[in-house]
């Protein structure tokens, strides 16, 4: 029985990232045995929503490793470069690669860790292993495309399984008529109403707005409403403040932080919120 250090549910950004760590690690002598199981038959990274005209919303200098290691092989420079695409992007003097051009360097960086990864298997359940009362390891179980269940066992588990679709109460009873979907399926699910006349889209948000333009810049485009809640489209806040939450030391700071009862804080009935300060 092979008893992995870690397994990782999901192969996308964030356990790529980390294999690619892991990797990366063993030149300091930290050799950890990780393995990865994905779903998708293969690499894909929000596959339904890779339109032509969209592009990343952060810079690309927050690709997988270079806020890590600067001189890793797995920057999405030494990707442009690998490609022979490095001055090409240099001319279009932006921060921001179309997310086709960062799908094809996620791909690639992920296509470095094929040997690590069992695509194609979802993981049903995680089960313990306990001897005498304590759990020793995790017995991980997944089932592939053709329905045979694959068991491994690890030391840790790190699930990295993304978001998935909110579908609003008023929606529930309509799952099941194919004219309406979420946009985590739109590419395939547009292609059955090549004909539509009229569309609407609902939401106001950086997805909302990319299907609107997408739908509009079809040829022979069908007439398209933009149904909001919002008084108008509400681009996601990107200041500088705002993207402070993402440097490092300041995940590493709020994670570290001690729970604390905050004195004078509860609700309305009395009941005593839990907050982590935060002060700089
Ligand atoms: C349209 C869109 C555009 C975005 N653009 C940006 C952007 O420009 N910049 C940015 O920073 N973020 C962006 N995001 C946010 C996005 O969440 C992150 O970019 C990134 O994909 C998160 O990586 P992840 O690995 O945590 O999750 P995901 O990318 O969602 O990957 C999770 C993986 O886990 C797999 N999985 C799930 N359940 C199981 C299971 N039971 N068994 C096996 N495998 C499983 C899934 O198939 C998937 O491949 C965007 C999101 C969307 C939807």
């Amino acid at each position: 029985m092979q008893i992995h250090d870690v397994i990782g549910i999901g192969f996308g950004p964030s356990n790529i990232a980390l294999a690619i760590t892991l990797e990366e690690k063993k030149q300091d002598g930290c050799n950890v045995d990780a393995f990865f199981i994905e779903k998708q038959p293969g690499f894909a990274w929000h596959a339904n929503m890779l339109l032509d005209n969209a592009h990343m919303q952060i810079s690309f200098l927050k690709d997988l490793a270079t806020m890590r290691n600067p001189s890793s092989h797995f920057t999405f420079i030494n990707y442009l470069h690998q490609k022979q695409r490095l001055q090409d992007f240099i001319n279009l003097k932006t921060f921001f690669p179309s997310r086709h051009e960062f799908n094809d360097y996620l791909a690639w960086a992920a296509s470095h860790f094929d040997h690590r990864c069992a695509y194609g298997e979802e993981v049903l359940e995680v089960l313990p292993e306990k001897r005498n009362d304590e759990v020793t390891l995790l017995r991980v179980r997944s089932r592939d495309c053709n329905g045979i269940i694959h068991e491994r066992f690890t030391r840790n588990l790190v699930v990295s399984t993304g978001g998935a679709p909110s579908i609003p109460e008023c929606f529930q009873p309509l799952n099941d008529d194919f004219r309406i979907f979420h946009s985590n399926s739109y590419l395939r699910e547009i292609a059955r109403h090549e004909h539509a006349k009229k569309i609407a889209v609902v939401g106001a948000g950086q997805s909302a707005a990319e299907v609107f333009m997408d739908l509009n810049n079809r040829p022979g485009a069908p007439h398209v409403d933009l149904i909001m809640r919002a008084r108008a489209i509400k681009p996601s806040d990107d200041s500088p403040f705002v993207n402070e939450i993402f440097n490092a030391d300041v995940t590493d700071f709020v994670s570290a932080a001690p729970i604390r009862i905050a004195p004078h804080s509860s609700t309305s009935s009395g009941t005593p919120i839990m907050r982590r300060p935060i002060s700089f």
